[in-house]
């Protein structure tokens, strides 16, 4: 069903409370990956260009609200300043910060600005209540704006007062970042051009267990790599020598791997090393020759052959998670090549989720090669287990 979205909202001379996924990586002060403010610059654009006021929040790492000390060190690290600077080199327009989540100094920002102009509130995370979705800050921060964006797609499976409280409370809308996540990732998972090939790897199964899970009903096809593998084949009898292994998890590979039968494909081969280093000694070996004091880091060439076979064809493909610790150049074969194989495929929706599968393909430069790249981690995570998330629900249908 579809959702309200910006464009159906009344925005001219209106204050727009936005919620947007500010949450950049931070390194002293200093932003190292600005993504994230550039995926929500269509929504703050249009805004702009509508003569809307528009007010924009966000969290911004952790705040620790249980130990006071830790509470202040926290703020410190997080404020929301740096941010604010470089959106203001981005728009053609006045860009206020306001260092306080509540009080006079927030609401004169506010009820200073003219159309078109911005306010970056502080830190959502400052407030205590943000995370407990507290009725009150949300009455307070509804009390800002005459209606509410939620283009926060990162923080969509969260519900907080940021995402879910003041939605329920104004005329709220997605933003076009959500729009277009909703859009790709929904395509995919409920509405998928057959076959449907599934990729999932990373590093532990614990992680992804309700996506695999999710994937094995509605793929036709779902291929295991990276560190999790080695849980599968350990089920399977294998001796995995001193690769990643979830002993707890056996049990439930076991379970995956007779539900999935043919449908789940694993690893033949892998690209084995004595240390978790870049300079280690490495070799190739077949499942059956994986040695005490070795560790598996990325699939073989063989298998990157037997999953480029699987994709040949597929219609849409779901990629969850790297091939292998692809941020050590020795082993970030088997991701680059099962990136490249997705990349090849003609016709294809191909979308991926993730934030360590999203980081390697656009570090491996496939970053317009593919349908979707999901800027959520966590988010895109829970809408590839077939879960809603709330700051999407929230929202009205049209
Ligand atoms: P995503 O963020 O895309 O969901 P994960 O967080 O589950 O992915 O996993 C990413 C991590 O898995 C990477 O840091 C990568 O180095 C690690 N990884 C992949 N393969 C292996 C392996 N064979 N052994 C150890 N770690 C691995
Ligand atoms: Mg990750």
């Amino acid at each position: 069903m579809a959702k309200m979205t910006i464009k159906d909202l009344d925005v001219k001379h209106k204050k727009v409370l936005v919620r947007v996924d500010f949450n950049v990586p931070l390194k002293d002060g200093v932003i190292t990956d600005d993504n994230r403010i550039m995926a929500a610059l269509p929504t703050i654009k249009y805004l702009i260009e509508q003569k809307a006021r528009v007010i924009l929040m966000s969290h911004l790492g952790k705040v620790n609200h249980k130990d006071p000390e830790k509470t202040e060190a926290d703020k410190k690290k997080n404020n929301m300043a740096p941010v604010a600077a470089r959106l203001a080199e981005l728009v053609d327009t006045n860009v206020t910060f306001v260092p306080v989540t509540q009080g006079p100094e927030l609401e004169e920002a506010v009820n200073g600005l003219n159309d078109g102009e911005i306010v970056v509130v502080q830190n959502t995370r400052y407030e205590k209540g943000e995370s407990k979705n507290d009725l009150e800050l949300s009455r307070y921060w509804a009390s800002l704006a005459d209606c509410f964006v939620s283009d926060a797609f990162g923080s969509a499976h969260r519900a907080h007062a940021s995402t879910v409280g003041v939605a329920e409370i104004l005329p709220s809308a997605l933003g076009f970042l959500v729009e277009k996540e909703v859009t790709a990732l929904s395509a995919a998972i409920y509405n998928p051009k057959r076959p449907l090939v599934a990729i999932v790897g990373g590093a532990k199964v614990s992680d992804k267990i309700a996506v695999i899970d999710n994937l094995l009903k509605i793929a036709d096809k779902v291929l295991i790599g990276g560190g999790m593998a080695y849980t599968f084949l350990k089920a399977q009898g294998l001796q995995v020598g001193k690769s990643l292994l979830e002993e707890d998890k056996i049990e439930l590979a076991k379970e995956y791997l007779a539900r999935g039968k043919d449908k789940l494909v694993l690893p033949i081969d892998h690209k084995v090393a004595d240390n978790f280093a870049v300079d280690a000694n490495t070799k190739i070996v077949a499942n059956d020759e994986i040695p005490e004091d070795f560790m598996g880091l990325d699939i073989g060439p063989k298998t990157i052959e037997l999953f480029k076979k699987e994709l040949e064809g597929a219609k849409t493909v779901i990629w969850n998670g790297p091939m292998g610790v692809f941020e050590m150049q020795p082993f970030a074969q088997g991701t680059l090549e099962v990136c490249r194989a997705i990349s090849e495929l003609d016709d294809a929706n191909t979308v991926i989720g993730g934030g360590d599968s999203a980081a390697a393909a656009i570090q491996l430069g496939f970053k317009e090669k593919f349908t979707h790249i999901s800027t959520g981690g966590g988010a895109s995570l829970e809408f590839m287990e077939g879960k809603q998330l709330p700051g999407i629900e929230v929202i009205a249908n049209k």
